[in-house]
């Protein structure tokens, strides 16, 4: 029997060739799911999936986020509905770090302040002192979240001559090879010239870096978050910028996003992104073609390929 996919109109151009036996109706993210039933819903992380959206898709069997994270979706709803959540982890991680290495670079290599200062002409030649940065070399970047994204970053910024320090609810054997210590956040804010933010956005995470946390910094460090907005008080990020406790910030993520707090948008010390950790052609199909995978695994009476994981289990469904 035929079966019915909703599916963001927005990924429809990264799929190449459909799954056969499925009707696919293509949505803009942005509308409202019709009514009538369907099997599946394929989502991007901007759509608010709680039990009244499951509810309005009649025959509902499976969610398949095309994100990593999966804050956007009620897992509990789908829990006592019965309704398989899953996400696309993995065939992001490496764009996602490489990212995130652009804003470590960024802000600390000034690079925004340089291309503008060059395209507004002002420019007058090569100055010993203009616009100095920070060294990466021998710097020590701060990871917080020691899991996929947060590894692929540290090996990155090894590369770079960077010493890492790294916090997770339990270290990781994968960051001995790069001579990392693991250690508590506060810790980890005392020593480190840069912090960076992998962790996912929930109830343990949620403002976890706020005026304490900048108090606990070492002074003139940086952050960076390509995580979620909502793990970083911007307040708090806005005060400690402005009472030059940060030297700087690198965002690629924003608390309410797409809107964004004109005082962070304005901020001459914080470089600001539009959410484009994985956006690259490659790691986009992949993760358009990997929510379809999973959909065709669920359907088919398969266990999903890359369910939802909450605590190291996969979440209830
Ligand atoms: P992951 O492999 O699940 O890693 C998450 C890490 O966070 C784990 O090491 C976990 O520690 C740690 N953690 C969880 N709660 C914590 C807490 N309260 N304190 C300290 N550490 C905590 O996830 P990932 O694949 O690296 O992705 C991380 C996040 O990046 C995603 O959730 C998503 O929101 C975001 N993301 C953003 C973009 C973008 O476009 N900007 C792209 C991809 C992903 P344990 O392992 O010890 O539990």
């Amino acid at each position: 029997m035929t079966k019915r996919i909703f599916a963001p109109a927005e990924i429809e151009s990264l799929i190449e060739s459909l799954p056969e036996g499925m009707e696919v109706s293509w949505i803009p993210a942005h509308d409202p799911l019709p009514g009538g039933g369907a099997d599946a819903v394929i989502s991007l992380l901007t759509r608010k999936i709680g039990g009244a959206e499951m509810d309005s898709v009649r025959g509902l069997r499976v969610v398949a986020n095309v994100a990593t994270g999966f804050d956007n979706i009620d897992l509990q709803a789908a829990a006592d509905r019965g309704v398989v959540v899953t996400s696309t982890p993995d065939v992001l991680t490496e764009s996602t770090a490489d990212l995130t290495l652009a804003l470590i670079l960024a802000v600390m290599r000034r690079l925004p302040e340089g291309i503008s200062l060059v395209q507004r002409g002002q420019w007058e030649g090569w100055h010993p002192t203009q616009l100095l940065g920070r060294s990466l070399t021998g710097a020590t970047l701060g990871v917080l979240g020691g899991g996929r994204i947060g590894l692929a970053v540290a090996r990155r910024a090894r590369g770079f001559g960077m010493n890492i320090v790294y916090t997770a609810r339990s270290s990781k054997s994968e960051f001995d090879e790069l001579g990392a210590s693991f250690m508590g956040l506060n810790d980890l804010l005392a020593v480190s010239d840069c912090v960076t933010i992998h962790t996912p956005l929930n109830a343990s995470t949620a403002n976890l870096i706020s005026t304490e946390q900048f108090a606990a910094m070492k002074p003139g460090a940086f952050l960076i978050n390509t995580a979620r907005g909502g793990i970083v008080d911007e307040k708090a990020l806005l005060t400690a910028l402005d009472q030059g406790r940060l030297a700087g910030a690198g965002l690629d993520v924003f608390d309410g996003e797409p809107a964004i707090n004109p005082a962070v948008l304005a901020h001459p010390k914080i470089v600001s992104l539009p959410h484009i950790g994985s956006a690259t052609v490659e790691t986009r199909r992949s993760m358009a073609e990997l929510a379809f995978m999973n959909v065709v695994a669920v359907l088919d009476g398969q266990p999903p390929i890359t369910p939802v994981v909450v605590d190291g289990r996969v979440a209830p469904s």
